[in-house]
């Protein structure tokens, strides 16, 4: 099942596309695609419904982020061996794990606003996982069973406020329009290997990344299982599970995002985003 919802950003309507790429309207049978929506009994009621018989949803709405309420976004960095050597980094003996503002969050083909004096705002394709069901300190064979899902999220990163203003990164991680998560929720049976999906980000038409799941240091069970290790993950809650290698800070010389700059972005069966750089 594809979950999005539709409509002008801060009013958007839960709805699912349908096996002809219609979106219908499912406003009328649930209040807000969020965590308490992702319930397995929640997922086996919208799987029970007809599609057809839902609205359709007039072609060229805009999708807004596939979930709605996000609790947190917990990411994880340098979990692809490529994108740590690219960064100067060795492959850390666990992973590493940061938080990414919840406020971050916007639309899959929303602009990606520079925030005022960046020069060096980045580009990173991920795969975002969607806790479906609370996770406390869950053993990797039943990590999955905590999953609803999956789409596409950019970790979109400014690297002097992450890494040359002092302390955590999360200080170049979280402003607004930095987290890009979308165009729809793949629900966890419609994805039996979560580390086979391949990805590609594009700037300019001009690829920049491309990569596989499969090349996760550490999958995503593990990260599941890793992170409920440290803190409860609630449903709606959100993995970042890190960027494979083709970043602008690993180019040289390094090369970042400027105003009408436009990023695109794949993963197999997640869809694409499509977006265009402004200045704030
Ligand atoms: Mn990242």
């Amino acid at each position: 099942m594809k979950l999005v919802r539709f409509g002008e950003a801060g009013c958007e309507r839960p709805g699912l596309l349908d096996a002809g790429g219609v979106v219908r309207d499912l406003s009328s049978v649930l209040p807000e695609l969020d965590g308490a929506a992702l319930a397995p009994a929640s997922l086996a009621r919208l799987r029970a419904l007809d599609p057809a018989a839902l609205p359709a949803v007039a072609a060229g709405t805009r999708l807004g982020p596939p979930l709605a309420r996000v609790g947190k976004i917990v990411a994880i960095g340098l979990n692809y061996a490529d994108h740590a050597r690219e960064a100067g980094q060795d492959v850390p003996a666990e992973p590493t794990v940061f938080m990414k503002s919840a406020s971050a969050i916007s639309g899959p083909c929303d602009p990606i606003v520079l925030p005022p004096g960046s020069a060096k705002t980045d580009w990173e394709i991920e795969l975002a996982v969607v806790i479906g069901s609370a996770a406390r300190r869950v053993p990797e064979a039943q990590a999955l069973e905590h999953v609803a899902g999956y789409c596409i999220g950019l970790d979109i990163s400014e690297r002097y406020w992450q890494l040359e203003r002092g302390g955590q990164w999360t200080k170049g991680k979280s402003f607004d329009s930095f987290a890009p998560i979308g165009p729809w929720l793949l629900t966890a049976d419609e994805v039996p290997a979560p580390q086979g999906l391949p990805m590609a980000l594009s700037v300019n038409g001009e690829r920049m990344q491309h990569g596989s799941t499969a090349d996760m240091v550490c999958g995503v069970a593990r990260l599941v299982s890793y992170v409920s290790s440290f803190m409860s993950l609630l449903p709606g809650d959100l993995i970042f599970t890190g960027t494979p290698a083709g970043v602008g800070l690993g180019m040289t010389p390094p090369r970042y995002l400027r105003a009408g700059d436009r990023v695109e972005a794949s993963i197999a069966g997640l869809g694409a985003q499509r977006h265009e750089v402004i200045a704030a």
